[in-house]
């Protein structure tokens, strides 16, 4: 018993390492705008909650990550857009000025063959994502200047409609049955761009549209499998299938609500609703103030321990996913700082944990190496590659700029 323990521990290492890993979605940025951070610096997620810097990134051999520039949704208003726009080109600016900043050990990658050359180099590669279509307003030639910019890929909405599509969570329901004619056009312009489409948050009916509609596969950048936690933002059966069979992936999530249903803890609830009511508005804290804050969430976390899915739970998804449509179709998107973290992987560090689990339920090296990245790469090269097709449908992806 001893020596297998031994032997997988060391198993684990040696194929966590060699295979090349691809985390697709984390919030990060937010950081970089918010707090005074170094994304060069080690920080501790059980002191301040930071999941993901490069130090911590070689530690748990990340290769590869896809940082979210998120934008959170304003009013559907020319000023909202403004703002929008204006947000979304900030984050970006960031996270390049701090991805330049540990060159020696991180390098910003905008294709499959920049993550190979970044890993060829010993450096870790940090790739962009956009969360939130709102971001683009109702510009398409927004989507031109992302994709000048390097980003790789666009998830659609959050957690509220907006002019693109229907989310999977508005508290209002459906506004456009799905997709919306705007919505169509900004598919084939990220089409046309090369950038990828994420369909995490979306709704079902938004789903199928977007699968229907987009000449690439699809992505679903941070989503679990709604069969095992009964959750709007997770998947079906059919979309899982539909998603296959347009060779798209899903990236399963470290989210514990998505992973999970667990029982909750209304002491724990109160505590953080009362902490929130009294600090208010994380953004418009002051630095000093924002220090006091998190270490009365970290107070909080002591008395009312949260209850958290853990690592197992989640390999359950993958092997549900498995089962249903085979081992070519599945990832991870650790969705940290945004939110993500199980009981036994709670930052970057411990990725290998996942690696670990896989290797104990049997999982071949060939099929962890088509899951920690080699099916996502799949999907990123068939986006550019329609991209490149691009020009025999020129009139095709004209639009309306009225
Ligand atoms: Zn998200």
């Amino acid at each position: 018993m001893g020596n297998n323990t031994a032997s997988l521990t060391e198993r684990t290492a040696e194929v966590h390492q060699y295979v090349l890993t691809i985390d697709s979605h984390a919030d990060t940025p937010l950081r970089f705008i918010h707090d005074n951070y170094n994304f060069c610096d080690r920080h501790q997620v059980e002191t301040d909650g930071s999941c993901v810097d490069v130090p911590r990134m070689r530690e748990g051999h990340l290769d590869a990550i896809f940082l979210a520039a998120f934008i959170s949704q304003r009013e559907r208003s020319p000023e909202g857009y403004r703002w929008a726009r204006e947000r979304v080109l900030t984050l970006i600016d960031r996270t390049l000025f701090q991805v330049n900043q540990c060159s020696t050990m991180a390098s910003f990658a905008t294709s499959p063959d920049d993550i190979f050359e970044s890993v060829k180099t010993n450096k870790h590669a940090v790739l962009l994502g956009v969360e939130n279509g709102f971001a683009i307003g109702r510009d398409l030639e927004m989507i031109r200047e992302l994709s000048r910019l390097g980003v790789s890929y666009m998830t659609l909405c959050h957690t509220k409609n907006n002019d693109i599509c229907d989310s999977s969570t508005d508290p209002e329901g459906p506004e456009h049955g799905g997709l919306s004619e705007y919505g169509r056009r900004v598919v084939k312009e990220l089409n046309r761009t090369g950038i990828m489409i994420d369909v995490s948050h979306v709704s079902d009916q938004s789903f199928y549209d977007v699968v229907e509609e987009s000449r690439a596969p699809v992505i679903a950048s941070h989503s679990c499998v709604r069969a095992l936690c009964d959750h709007p933002r997770n998947m079906n059966d059919l979309m899982i299938e539909t998603l296959a069979d347009a060779g798209g992936v899903i990236q399963v999530c470290l989210l514990s609500a998505y992973v999970k249903t667990l029982p909750g803890n209304p002491d724990r609830q109160k505590a953080l609703e009362d902490l929130r009511k009294s600090y208010g508005e994380y953004g418009e804290m002051s630095e000093t103030l924002k220090r006091q804050y998190h270490q009365d969430r970290l107070e909080i976390d002591r008395t009312f321990p949260p209850r958290r899915a853990t690592v197992s739970d989640l390999v359950d998804h993958i092997d549900h996913i498995v089962d249903l449509v085979g081992i070519d179709y599945v990832g991870i998107g650790s969705d940290f700082d945004g939110g993500g973290g199980l009981a036994d992987c709670r930052d970057v560090r411990q990725l290998s944990n996942i690696t670990r689990e896989l290797l104990k339920r049997g999982y071949s090296d060939r099929d962890i190496q088509k899951l920690w990245g080699e099916n996502l790469l799949r999907v990123f090269r068939q986006a550019r590659h329609v991209a490149s097709e691009r020009f025999y449908t020129s009139l095709e992806f004209e639009y309306d700029r009225r």
